[in-house]
């Protein structure tokens, strides 16, 4: 077989990964902005990041996985006007910039390892990388890509020859035309702020030093700055969602490679689709602005598990737009939990395999995930495994425990009561009220309903995926 093979936005083809160092990838996801709680669409981002990490690894890859927390300079508006997202949120419930981040930065983390994700190898902030920042600024500056207006220094996007090659932007555009209006001074409709300055009189929660003054970094110049740190000046592979193409990473592509003079910057740019929500003709992007945003608790108060929304999120490919509605997260939630039944049935299964029965299985599930990260194939051929009645028990479990790899929906440890267990909306609204009253530190509420429960004969259970309940 040829490799893995992935779509790379950048050439708009699936091309074979090749590592530029040898056995080594270095990838680097988009994360988070952390002024609000982290959504199922920004979830099947990192997702997405994830099922590629795995699938690397289990090619034979080392992997060095960064992904960035955004924590300061994301503006409510691509055009470099509006507020800092941050600073709204701040402004908005009275406390600190930097309170909010850890909180939400912890929801976020705590989700994606709910979800399977494996931890990165860096995870960096931008708060933390101002002087990396501040740093390529200067390169830029030095190198002449640079001007100064009132509000900030920006980037002179027509002395870069390639700007609108990444997204096949066109610049005479009406959206670009509009966007010229916005800043006073700026020479064309795509230049974007490397530093913002603080407004005069007014003091923001987040400012720093720099040789220009006080202010702050442009969204774009972090995740430049930080990759370039952590994985040098060209890397392997670039993630992030869809809407990230036109502004973000064309913004990216323009300070790496005029800053570090390089060309490629990322090899590979790969681009999950959105989460979109509804039904039919009535779905649209899940997204904060839009107001129609679902957490990961919101599915576990429905007594959902975390892993079927990675199942869920596998069943779809991640270049194809997913529509999230109840329908399907129940039925991903009764897939994932007969998948994990038919795993638990054979997990202690012992004996030897024959290798002949193994082998067009193994095949057809990697062609599937090298054919640029096919999971709803990958996902049918260990369904196929479970119906198989020719193939043994220990055979069934060396397979699916194999393919767990990749899937990663916990086949191997996950347990039964938690998977077997049953719903009623009831149960779960008091098992939801009870860790809402703990949260609270309102032990005797928590206890009255445990309390209660116990009385019918329902007995909670503390896991670390949150609390379930069983039938004694
Ligand atoms: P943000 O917190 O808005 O900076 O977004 C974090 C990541 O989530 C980015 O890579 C976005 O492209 C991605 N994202 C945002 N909304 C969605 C969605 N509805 N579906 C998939 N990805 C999304
Ligand atoms: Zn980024």
């Amino acid at each position: 077989m040829q490799g893995l093979v992935l779509y790379n936005t950048r050439t708009r083809k699936k091309e074979i990964l090749t590592p530029l160092e040898p056995e080594h990838l270095r990838i680097y996801t988009c994360g988070p902005t952390v002024y609000a709680p982290q959504h199922l669409g920004n979830l099947r981002s990192q997702l997405f990041a994830d099922l590629l990490k795995r699938v690397c690894l289990v090619e034979g890859f080392r992997v060095t996985h960064v992904v960035n927390i955004t924590d300061v300079g994301h503006l409510t508006d691509d055009a470099d006007t509006g507020e800092d997202k941050m600073e709204a949120a701040a402004k908005r419930s009275g406390r600190r910039a930097e309170e909010i981040a850890a909180e939400y930065t912890a929801q976020w983390m705590r989700d994606r390892e709910r979800v399977g994700c494996l931890k990165p190898e860096v995870l960096c902030k931008a708060t933390e990388h101002i002087a990396e920042q501040i740093e390529l600024a200067q390169r830029l500056e030095a190198r002449g890509y640079t001007y100064r207006i009132t509000d900030g220094i920006y980037f002179d996007t027509a002395k870069f020859a390639r700007y609108a090659e990444f997204a096949r932007l066109d610049l005479e555009a009406q959206e670009f035309g509009a966007r010229i209006e916005k800043v006073e001074g700026k020479r064309n409709p795509a230049d974007f702020a490397l530093w913002k300055f603080a407004e005069p009189g007014s003091k923001r929660q987040q400012e720093w030093d720099s040789p220009w003054g006080r202010g702050f970094p442009g969204w774009h110049l972090e995740c430049s700055a930080m990759s370039a740190k952590y994985l040098g000046t060209q890397f392997d592979i670039h993630t992030g969602g869809v809407d990230h193409v036109a502004v973000h990473h064309t913004n990216e592509i323009a300070q790496s490679e005029c800053g570090y003079e390089v060309h490629p910057s990322a090899q590979f740019w790969m681009h999950n689709e959105f989460l979109s929500f509804g039904k039919g003709d009535l779905h649209e992007k899940m997204s904060k602005s839009k107001g129609n945003v679902l957490v990961l608790a919101d599915l576990v108060a429905q007594g959902i598990l975390p892993l079927a929304f990675r199942y869920f999120f596998l069943q779809a490919h991640y270049r194809q737009q997913q529509a999230f509605h109840d329908e399907a997260i129940v039925s991903a939630d009764t897939g994932y939990r007969r998948l994990l039944a038919q795993a638990i049935k054979v997990r202690d299964a012992v004996g030897v395999c024959v290798q002949e029965q193994l082998a067009p299985y193994q095949a057809r599930f990697r062609e599937a995930i090298c054919d640029d990260l096919n999971a709803p194939r990958a996902l049918a051929v260990a369904w196929e495994v479970v119906h198989d009645a020719t193939l043994s028990e220990v055979e069934r479990k060396t397979l699916l425990l194999e393919f767990d790899r990749v899937l990663g929906l916990d086949l191997a440890t996950a347990r039964l009561e938690e998977a077997a267990q049953e719903r009623d909306p009831r149960i779960d609204a008091l098992v939801q009220a009870r860790e809402a009253a703990r949260k609270a530190k309102h032990w005797a509420e928590a206890d009255r309903i445990r309390d209660a429960l116990l009385q019918e004969g329902i007995e909670i259970l503390d896991t670390p995926q949150g609390a379930r309940w069983k039938k004694r």
